[in-house]
């Protein structure tokens, strides 16, 4: 994916000018440096940002030029990826399952963090000469629902297990955290505090005073027009779960959003290659590519259609099923999706909030998911 030149105002300029053939993703550097602004002024600890959400160059760099030091990493190739354009950020490596080979790379990449779910792999950071007085984070998991999906069902220890796992971090020289995540797209700011509550149960049990908790990711990003999460909501019921728990003795909180730090910044334009008498439609884009998500979290209806001249389409809404480009019959959007009447060949549906796991799990499969990325200042969001 590489960055184009042209600068332009809005998606719909930059489509009329250019007519691309490709799906285009369009990202506006005001709304992701003002989303990053809104989690360092209203998270109460650090926030490092999830690279796997969506690792371009340009997001990088915006959210480094935001202010963003800290990066949560899951592979050698996003550390080397984020040492490049910020090599004195804090990278914390919170995949819990390494191999050797990767653990020699968090030594030499001098990895602040990192997180660990069993013995065994704590045992493989010691034995790879991860330094002693360096962080390593329990990471444990419990049923709570929340999230769109679950994560726990990868990874984590039990409360039990996590209590006796920090308890010999301590005792390995390293210094002692906690760390969970409640699933992504978790819009229930309860969640956060049933974790928050455990984490002080385990330290106890443990007998070991926690340096810092991470709060993990999850927060929610606008999915549909109806529901603005409220992220603030979140940051307050965390403070005030933290409060609650450890009191006066409380540790240093870190964050690591990936989707909501990113989503709202980008918008996705696929083009119609198609409109079949039966009045299905077949889009230059669909699930092997931008849209990869949508079967698994349910399709976004935060759509305009936008003519080839870039002027929106005013058509009354008519229910319409929706193909990728590829010749798998798989290739398709659940559901159907209300689209004007008025579509037509070569038009654009502008889906918005598709800057998290969108060109990031990207395939090439069947020769599509060449996708550009164009610089816009409004993305004029539905
Ligand atoms: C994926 C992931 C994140 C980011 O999750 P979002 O739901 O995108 O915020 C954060 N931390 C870890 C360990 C992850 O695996």
């Amino acid at each position: 994916m590489t960055l184009s030149r042209p600068f332009h105002q809005t998606p719909g300029d930059y489509l009329a000018a250019e007519a691309p053939d490709e799906p285009v993703l369009f990202l506006s550097p005001e709304v992701l440096q003002a989303t990053a602004h809104r989690f360092l002024d209203g998270f109460p600890g650090l926030v490092t940002y999830a690279v796997k959400a969506n690792p371009a160059e340009a997001v990088l760099e915006n959210l480094i030029a935001a202010g963003i030091t800290g990066f949560d990493v899951a592979s050698p190739s996003e550390i080397a990826l984020v040492r490049t354009l910020a090599p004195r950020a804090a990278l914390h490596y919170n995949n819990p399952v390494r191999s050797r080979a990767e653990v020699a790379t968090a030594v030499g990449q001098d990895v602040a963090s990192c997180s660990v779910d069993c013995a065994g792999e704590l045992a493989k950071l010691a034995e790879g000469g991860f330094p002693r007085g360096r962080e390593v984070a329990v990471r444990f998991k419990l049923p709570v629902a929340g999230g769109a999906y679950d994560f726990g069902e990868k990874f984590g220890a039990s409360p039990k297990d996590a209590a006796d796992l920090l308890a010999q971090v301590v005792r390995m020289g390293y210094r002692p955290a906690l760390t969970f995540h409640p699933g992504t797209q978790c819009t229930d700011p309860e969640a956060w505090a049933v974790y928050i509550h455990r984490a002080r149960d385990i330290a106890w049990a443990a007998g070991v005073t926690l340096e810092r908790l991470n709060v993990g990711g999850g927060f929610p990003a606008r999915r549909m027009r109806g529901a603005t999460p409220q992220l603030e909501a979140i940051f307050e019921a965390i403070a005030r779960a933290t409060r609650a728990a450890f009191g006066g003795d409380a540790p240093a909180l870190v964050c690591e959003p990936g989707r909501a730090m990113v989503a709202e910044a980008v918008s996705l334009a696929v083009r119609v290659k198609a409109i079949r008498p039966d009045g299905s439609v077949f889009l230059n884009d669909g699930i092997y590519g931008a849209l990869a998500e949508q079967p698994v979290m349910g399709m976004t209806d935060r759509l305009r259609v936008l003519g080839p001249d870039g002027a929106p389409r005013q058509g009354a809404a008519t229910a319409r099923r929706l193909w990728g480009p590829t010749c798998d019959s798989l290739d398709r959007i659940p559901g159907e999706v209300a689209l004007p009447a008025d579509l037509a060949e070569g038009d654009y549906l502008l889906v918005d909030g598709m800057g998290a796991y969108s060109t990031a799990i990207v395939t090439r499969f069947n020769g599509y998911g060449g996708l550009r990325l164009a610089t816009v200042r409004v993305l004029g969001a539905a």
